[in-house]
């Protein structure tokens, strides 16, 4: 297959593409405009494969995404590219509504026009794969609610409510016009390569540069987590097993409140990392600090996955403490990837440069 990933550059969009080159035998085309979340240099491991290229383009841009269509010829489209950030989203919602709404529109139509004019055999086996959030369905009440594929949507933030405005689109776009979409709504992702503005990655950097560890509101905010890896997985097996025309959510069974999360930091640091503590403090716990609650901050997000394991098998193989070991790890032995995110060379790589 060629598959046409949209968003590659950034965190979740490099983990699959680094998953499909490592362990398939399919082709992959990367559109991304390389915002400030894409990265190229997340994907050093597999820029040099004959199986992987890369085209600098905006998802809004209907005449350029039209030429990389016709130019390549795409067997499915994976759309990952999104503007992702909860807390930019409520300080500027614009670039959400143009990435998230906008983008997937004109991805969409340009898309539909292309498989329009396949011929039958190749019309029935196209694919086209949104990658949602649990963040559309709001947050849960009840401690024993999960979300399923039936939960109504009750988006609370502007990035959330983008995101199901895009997932309605799409579902549009396959019962009016037929194109066979399939979406899949995943919980938190964490791992390496992870854009130090989000939680995981910004405190396991601000513990280590000795600076405060911001915690929203109490930290008792529960998400459920999912190690990368799992996910680019479950995105495999959904885009070449999964049924066109259905959803499918991803989680990671493993729920846990933003101060467990920091805490658990905090004591991997103290394990892998102690001669880079204050001498000053006894543990990175020390560093805990709490801050004013995010405006319409979700209580609670957890997924039920049993759909997904039921139907395709998929089940996650980190467990969260495994997953966040690692991950603490990653960052201590891959320094110079986020030394170059924090002072902005990572976007001196462009194409042509062979990250
Ligand atoms: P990210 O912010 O790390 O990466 C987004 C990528 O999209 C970047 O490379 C960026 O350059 C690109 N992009 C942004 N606007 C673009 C545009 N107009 N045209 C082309 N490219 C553009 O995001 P992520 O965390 O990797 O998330 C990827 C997708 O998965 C998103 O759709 C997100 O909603 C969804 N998702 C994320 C999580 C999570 O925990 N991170 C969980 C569930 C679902």
């Amino acid at each position: 297959m060629k598959i046409l990933v949209t968003g590659g550059a950034g965190f979740i969009g490099s983990a699959l593409i680094r998953h499909i080159i490592d362990n398939t035998e399919h082709y992959v085309i990367n559109v991304d405009k390389l915002t400030y979340a894409g990265n190229l240099e997340s994907l050093s491991p597999v820029a040099d494969s004959s199986r992987y290229l890369f085209e600098q383009a905006d998802i809004c841009d209907a005449e350029v995404l039209k030429d990389i269509f016709a130019q390549h010829a795409p067997n499915a489209v994976m759309h990952l590219a999104a503007e992702s950030h909860v807390d930019r989203s409520i300080e500027g919602p614009g670039a959400f509504i143009q990435t998230n709404v906008i983008g997937t529109y004109t991805l969409l139509e340009v898309a539909r026009h292309y498989w329009a004019r396949l011929d039958p055999e190749k019309r029935s086996a196209f694919r086209f794969h949104h990658v949602s959030t649990d963040e559309v369905y709001g947050d849960l009440d009840n401690p024993e609610d999960l979300f399923t594929e039936d939960t109504p949507y009750a988006p609370s933030s502007p990035y959330s409510a983008s995101k199901a405005s895009s997932d309605h689109l799409v579902r549009a776009w396959s019962r009016t016009y037929g194109l066979p979409v399939i979406l899949t709504n995943c919980s938190n992702n964490y791992g390496p390569y992870h854009f130090p503005e989000k939680l995981v990655p910004h405190m396991i950097l601000n513990a280590l540069a000795g600076k405060p560890l911001p915690v929203y509101g109490d930290g008792s905010q529960i998400r459920d987590w999912l190690y990368v890896e799992d996910h680019t997985r479950a995105l495999l097996e959904v885009l070449t097993r999964g049924k066109p025309g259905e959803t499918y959510n991803i989680g990671g069974h493993n729920e846990k409140r933003n101060l467990e999360v920091v805490e658990t930091i905090c004591d991997l640091l103290d394990q892998q990392a102690p001669s880079e503590r204050d001498p000053a403090i006894a543990s990175y716990r020390d560093l805990i600090t709490f801050v004013k609650d995010r405006p319409g901050h979700d209580k609670r997000y957890a997924i039920d996955a049993s759909k997904i394991q039921r139907e395709l098998g998929w089940q996650p193989t980190e467990t969260f403490e495994s997953g966040i070991s690692k991950t603490v790890q990653w960052y201590l032995t891959n320094r110079s990837w986020w030394q170059r995110v924090m002072s902005g060379d990572y976007r001196l790589t462009r194409l042509g440069e062979n990250t």
